[in-house]
């Protein structure tokens, strides 16, 4: 039997990727979603990955959302926390809305999903925490202060939970994409991707299977040594 992996947003995207990877991979992987029925339906039938709806935004739903998929797929040995929204603006024109709805579903989500499933591997002596971070968590950019601040977040999450997690066989390691072909980036419009693609060293936006590799490859049991790392990946954006 192989180890189970819970990817957060795991029905579409960046985090569809990840679950079709890690189930090529051998693991027993479970998706949840956020409301997006048609698109979770159409993936669980491609793929025969069971998916669960549930805010990750919100604590309680997070409780009874881990404890429904560990019932049914069992104890969370690898978590992806991969949700994610983008709500843009300038920061003068930034509504309150706007800031909490990206804090809550980037940043919130990763301590309400991580909080379910932290003792249980503390107790198992053994897991993997990998969370989806983005090129705008290491380098500012316009109009999107709510995202990038969210996104720095979770590598500063990411870096204690490798201090905590360390003699306990749990490692904790952040991913950050440069941008990447996926619905997230279809309200770009095309004269600002143009400028996004000349800026990528590569000459192309990223696919979600590039960073589904690196998901799988953080997530083996080999991995062990690596933790409290950030991993860039961005088609030679920015070094770091
Ligand atoms: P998509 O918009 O394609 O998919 C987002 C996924 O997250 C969907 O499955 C969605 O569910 C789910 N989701 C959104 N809000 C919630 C919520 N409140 N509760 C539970 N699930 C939720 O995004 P991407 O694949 O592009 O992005 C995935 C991650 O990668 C994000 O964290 C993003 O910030 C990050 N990233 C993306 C980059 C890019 O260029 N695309 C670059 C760098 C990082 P539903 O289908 O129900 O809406």
């Amino acid at each position: 039997m192989g180890r189970v992996a819970l990817v957060t947003g795991g029905t579409r995207g960046i985090g569809a990727a990840c679950s079709k990877a890690l189930k090529d991979a051998g693991y027993n992987v479970a998706a949840s979603y956020a409301g997006n029925d048609d698109a979770a339906n159409a993936f669980k039938a491609e793929t025969g990955i069971p998916v669960f709806k549930w805010d990750v935004g919100d604590y309680a739903a997070c409780e009874k959302g881990v404890a429904a998929v560990e019932a049914e797929v069992g104890p969370v040995e690898v978590l992806v926390n991969n949700a994610g929204i983008s709500r843009d603006a300038m920061l003068n024109k930034m509504t309150p809305e706007q800031w909490s709805e990206v804090m809550r579903t980037n940043l919130d989500s990763v301590f309400n999903v991580t909080r379910q499933v932290i003792n249980g591997m503390r107790d198992r002596k053994f897991g993997r925490i990998i969370s989806i971070s983005s090129i705008n968590g290491q380098q500012g950019m316009l109009g999107l202060s709510n995202y990038c601040a969210a996104k720095a977040g979770m590598i500063g999450f990411t870096r204690t939970l490798a201090l905590e997690g360390a003699r306990k066989g749990i490692t904790a390691n952040a991913i950050a994409p440069g941008y990447v072909a996926t619905e997230l980036l279809s309200g770009v419009s095309e004269k600002v991707m143009e400028a996004i693609v000349g800026q990528i060293p590569v000459g192309r936006l990223g696919e979600a299977e590039e960073v589904a590799r690196c998901v799988v490859f953080l997530a083996a049991d080999e991995a062990a040594w690596i933790t409290g790392s950030t991993l860039t990946i961005n088609g030679g954006q920015l070094a770091d």
